[in-house]
Order: C-alpha cells, then structure tokens, then sequence
C-alpha cells in the first residue's frame, strides 16, 4: 500500500534550530508528520521508539557527538528508515561516502526546501516500489513451492526438500523417513463423480493429511492424486505410525459428492526410512514400492519397506 503523506513520518536531525524548525515547518506544511532530534543519540532514542513507523530520516552529518554518516551506518543496519543526508558546501564529505553508508540521496545545505521535498517524494516512491517488489518476490517464492488447488508444498519442493534432509542424515545420521500415499480407486470416483468433485476430495485429503503431522514433518502433493510426506528424525516404525493415523483419519471422512450418498474414501501408503549412502531415487522408488504393495494387498492400508528387506527380496 503506497503511503498518503499523513501516515508518512520523517524525522529532522539537525543541531541548528533555526534551519531544524524551517524544514519542520515545511514538511508539515507539505502534510507529512515530522518529528525533530538535535543529535545522533536523540534520533536513535526516538527510531527505536517509533521504529518501524519512521520512513525516512532527514540528518546532516555534522552533528555534535556522532556524526550523520556514523548515524546513517546504525540507521541501516538496526532500522528500516531510508536516509537523506545533508552537508555544508566544504566538500568536506562525498556524496559517494553517504551512499556507501546506505543513504537513500544527498543534499547541500544550506537545503533550498522545495528541492528537499522533491527528493523526499522521490524516496518515499523508491521506498514503496522497493516494498512491493518484495512483496511480489516472496508471493511469487511461494507460489513457487505451492500446488495450487490442495496448498501443499508441491513436488519440486519436495526434491529439493528431501534433498536437504538427505544432507541433514549424512551429517548427524539421524533416522529420516519417508511416505508415499496414493488415493484409491480414485478414477472411479472421478468417473463417477466428475473431475470437480474429485478435486474436493484432493483438498480434503490434503487437509486430513496435515492434521495428522508433527512439527517437523512436511506433506507434498506428489502427482495427480498422490502426496508424499517427509519425516525428518523418525524411523520407519514411528513413521509407520503417523500413516495409520492418516489412513484411519481419512477412512472415517463422509464425502457427499450427491445429495443422500456418502461415499468412503481409502488410501494405500507406504513408508520407508533413508538407507546411509543411496540415491534418492532409490528411497522415492522403494516408498513407492511399498506403497503398491498395499495395492495388491487390497488397498486401505500401510506397508513398510525397508532397504534389508528388498535386499532380501531382490536376493
Ligand atoms: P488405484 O487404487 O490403483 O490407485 O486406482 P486409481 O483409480 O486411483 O488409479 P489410477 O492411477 O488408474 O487413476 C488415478 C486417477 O486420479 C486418474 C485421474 O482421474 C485422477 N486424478 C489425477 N489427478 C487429478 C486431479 O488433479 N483432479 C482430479 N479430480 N482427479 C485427478
Ligand atoms: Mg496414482
Ligand atoms: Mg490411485
């Protein structure tokens, strides 16, 4: 939300009163609020006061005390204010040396104040398209991860989420497992149903799916109408665990895709746990592998696979 000039509060730091109380009196007239500090210590007592609700400050660098540019440097570094910095005509400071500070402009006293308040606007406007732009950033990031219609983190988040807990196993060797759950019988639903009403269902699902996770665990929708779930810290019994109690949850869900027809939803899962030194296609495939093996078992259930075991049956 760019600022209107009444919520905009700039803060005068300047040792003469005289030239202080005029650029005060300007900017008011101008319609922003301001506020007025004689020295460093001052403004820093009133930013961490107001803090966040100072956009800019307006400071001249010789001050008695801490200097301007010092200020500027504490400005930026523990504040969120933008800086326009003042200074005699000695030449004595660069307009180089205040930007390097993280000053936002620069201008030669003594300040003519129509010029100032250009600047100033200038600032604030620089000021709100930076903020937008990251606002846009961070929106556009998470869109990034995000699957669209169930809110899950979606599945090139999960590579490179499992890649990092794969990183996390190889340092500290703590167990890390992994789910694979896939709906059942779900084309007959779609078919039965209709594509919208199989959507709902994904949505659900996914909700019930976090509802049943710890802090520390993260779901994924995988593909279509399979999700993935990480457990970092856990071993594949435990694991095994948090699968009963998603399968359960979901079982016992009544979808009403029609007036008077409750329909019962079932999932197949399958859990593993990370095996030291493979690949992480391995670890995918044997989730996967566990998780058809409930399919063939008759589906509404969990099977657990862990890497001896395909040994064994590979053997
Ligand atoms: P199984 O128990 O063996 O998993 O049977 P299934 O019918 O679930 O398996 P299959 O892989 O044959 O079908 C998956 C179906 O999931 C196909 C498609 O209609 C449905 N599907 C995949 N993605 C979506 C989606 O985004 N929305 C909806 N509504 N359906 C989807
Ligand atoms: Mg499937
Ligand atoms: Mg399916």
């Amino acid at each position: 939300m760019p600022h209107t000039n009444k919520n905009t509060n700039i803060l005068i730091v300047d040792d003469e009163d005289g030239v202080r109380d005029s650029m005060n009196e300007f900017i008011q007239m101008a319609g922003y609020n301001s506020i007025m500090a004689s020295d460093a210590e001052e403004a820093l007592e009133l930013l961490k006061k107001i803090s966040s609700d100072i956009q800019v400050v307006i400071t001249d660098i010789m001050l008695p005390g801490m200097g301007g540019l010092e200020l500027t440097k504490l400005i930026k570094r523990d504040f969120d204010s933008d800086v326009i910095v003042m200074t005699g005509y000695s030449g004595d400071y660069s307009y180089e040396e205040a930007i390097n500070m993280g000053a936002s402009d620069f201008v030669i006293k003594p300040v003519r104040l129509e010029e100032l308040l250009l600047r100033l606007k200038r600032v604030l406007k620089e000021r709100d398209l930076t903020k937008e732009r990251v606002r846009m950033m961070e929106k556009l990031q998470r869109l990034a991860i995000t699957d669209g219609l169930t809110k899950l983190h979606n599945s090139r988040s999960f590579y490179s989420q499992l890649e990092v807990e794969v990183d996390r196993f190889n340092r500290y060797k703590h167990p890390l497992a992994l789910l694979l759950l896939d709906i059942d019988n779900f084309k007959s639903y779609n078919d039965s149903f209709g594509h919208l009403e199989g959507d709902k269902i994904l949505v659900r699902i996914s909700q019930v799916i976090k509802s049943c996770l710890r802090k520390l665990d993260t779901a994924y929708r995988y593909g279509g109408e399979e999700f993935t779930v990480i457990l970092p810290e856990t071993s594949c019994e435990e694991a095994m665990l948090v699968a009963e109690r998603i399968r359960n949850v979901v079982q016992s869900e009544v979808f009403l895709p029609e007036t008077d027809n409750k329909i019962s939803i079932t999932i197949s899962i399958g859990a593993t746990q990370y095996a030291e030194n493979e690949e992480l296609s391995t670890f995918i495939q044997r989730a996967d592998k566990a998780m058809y093996t409930s399919k063939q078992k008759g589906r509404n259930q969990v099977t657990a696979l862990e890497a001896d075991d395909e040994t064994v049956l590979k053997a």
